[in-house]
């Protein structure tokens, strides 16, 4: 597969270069070579994509809602058409197995631009009668839109993005990770195929500065993230400056809750979703397990039996269902926090050795007898590392599960529907599941409390946040003034 692209950007329907910005080598995780080179955007660059983007929105604005959504509906469909190709992609840009990203990457990306597309006719405001006058409300776009990316979903994030922001007739400059460069680009070619005017969706390379330089210029109306929270704190003030809507979709360090009562084989299915699909690299993963007390032998035993399944290789072979990670440096802070666990007296139970051999491979990690004060328990590692508390009690480990500066997902596994609710009301976190986990179905919102972020991505809830609501006063009697 040739996975160089034709350029770096792709700014007002085109693929545009300019050789000054510094350079971007793309590394397949899992060969460690170089397979795409490119540039980070230049000022000029930047600036390009934002005015165009400026010039386009008034036009895009200007088509109705179904019009828009037609062309957003079409974009759905080629993407599926395409899954193959997008998929390969996707596994070279991140070393993700081609098992993962043929069902999860190109075609959760689909599906938000078929959901965004079907909703992009009922996008409207309402009418406030006030006896014989009365107010309309009009659900305006907000104007330019800045997207920012992480590297572990290229495609899905720019999707993500991508499809509420056009839906409600905004125009969007797209930068990707500078980890994860390539799958930008192939969602903004299949936009324009399907019909979207060029301008609409840009996507500019570059590192951490290229991004700042967006989220602080006069043109950009909103900034959505998906990083980590240091990241988002730096985003978030930035854009305060200029009072430009924000979505933050930041990292965390969620709590899955097991209880005795649970199923266990479903309990273990939920774990290691929970932690090893991605190579752990998910940012709602429950790495905090909570496992009561009666049970986790059983658990332990059956978590290391299942892992036994665990297939690590060529992540383009379909039987791979294990990929390396997406590059030798997030390996080595993954590895800095397992050396830390041990240091600290976790009892590493299976995985924590780099192997030898090609890619930037590092196995399921669990490790047992973790206490709530160690590292490992209160730390984002962004990695295969999964470690399992004990608990006896349902308000003991509410607690415990809470006592984290993060927000952003928790799961509970138990055969008590009542306490199973419970639980979920409780949980200070945005996204909740029962008896799963990480689920991230388009239809449902999803983004974090506390430090772990601000809006929601997916469902109706993301076009509150693409969009403003402007309230027109119209008075049918005669205007009348005290003097
Ligand atoms: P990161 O914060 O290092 O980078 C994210 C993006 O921000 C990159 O495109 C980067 O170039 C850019 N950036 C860096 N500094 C910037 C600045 N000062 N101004 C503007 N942009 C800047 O995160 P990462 O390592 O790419 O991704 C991992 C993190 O992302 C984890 O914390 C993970 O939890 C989080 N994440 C969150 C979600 C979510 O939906 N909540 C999804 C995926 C990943």
């Amino acid at each position: 597969m040739n996975t160089q692209p034709t350029a770096s950007h792709f700014i007002n329907g085109k693929y545009v270069e300019d050789t000054a910005g510094d350079l971007i080598e793309v590394i397949y995780p899992y060969t460690g070579q170089v397979i795409a080179k490119l540039h980070a955007a230049t000022p000029a660059i930047v600036d390009q994509a934002l005015d165009a983007a400026r010039l386009a929105q008034q036009q895009w604005a200007s088509w109705t809602g179904t019009e828009r959504g037609r062309v957003l509906r079409r974009a759905a469909d080629i993407m599926r058409e395409r899954n193959h190709d997008l998929s390969m992609l996707e596994t070279y840009d991140t070393g993700k197995p081609y098992s993962e990203t043929s069902v999860a990457d190109a075609t959760s990306g689909a599906d938000a631009f078929e959901y965004f597309g079907g909703l992009a006719g009922s996008i409207t405001g309402a009418y406030i009668p006030l006896g014989d006058n009365f107010v309309y409300t009009r659900r305006e776009p907000l104007g330019v839109c800045v997207g920012i990316g992480a590297w572990n979903y290229p495609t899905q994030i720019a999707c993500w993005k991508g499809a509420p922001a056009l839906a409600c007739g905004n125009a969007l400059v797209f930068k990707p990770s500078e980890t994860t460069p390539l799958c930008a680009l192939k969602v903004a070619e299949i936009l324009i195929e399907a019909g979207v005017p060029a301008g609409v969706y840009n996507v500019i390379q570059g590192y951490g500065a290229v991004g700042a330089a967006l989220v602080t210029d006069p043109r950009v109306d909103k900034v959505s993230l998906t990083g980590s929270v240091a990241t988002g704190r730096k985003v978030y003030a930035a854009a305060a400056e200029g009072m430009r809507h924000v979505t933050m979709e930041l990292g965390g360090k969620s709590p899955l809750v097991i209880f005795d009562d649970a199923d266990l084989d479903a309990a273990v299915s939920g774990a290691i979703l929970g932690n090893f699909y991605s190579s752990g690299q998910v940012c709602s993963n429950g790495t905090r397990v909570f496992v009561q007390k009666g049970i986790k032998p059983a658990f332990l035993a059956r978590l290391s039996e299942r892992l036994q399944g665990v297939v690590m290789g060529d992540p383009l072979d379909p039987a791979t269902n294990y990929g390396p990670m997406v590059s030798a440096a997030q390996r080595d802070i993954v590895a800095g926090f397992i050396a830390k666990g041990q240091a600290e007296g976790a009892r590493l139970v299976t995985g924590g050795t780099i192997p030898d051999g090609p890619g930037f491979f590092l196995p399921p990690t669990v490790f047992a007898d973790v206490t709530d004060d160690m590292t490992i328990a209160r730390e984002e590692i962004f990695g295969p590392v999964m470690s399992v508390l004990d608990f006896d009690t349902e308000q003991e480990v509410l607690a415990r599960a809470n006592d984290t500066p993060y927000g952003l997902a928790a799961g509970v596994f138990t055969a008590d529907i009542t306490r199973a609710h419970r639980m979920a009301a409780g949980f200070q976190a945005g996204t909740c599941y029962i008896n799963t986990y990480n689920d991230a179905p388009v239809e449902a919102p999803f983004g974090g409390m506390k430090l772990s972020g601000v809006g929601r991505e997916n469902s109706k809830a993301a076009i509150e946040h693409y969009s403003q609501i402007k309230s027109v006063y119209v008075r049918m009697d005669k205007c009348e003034a005290p003097f």
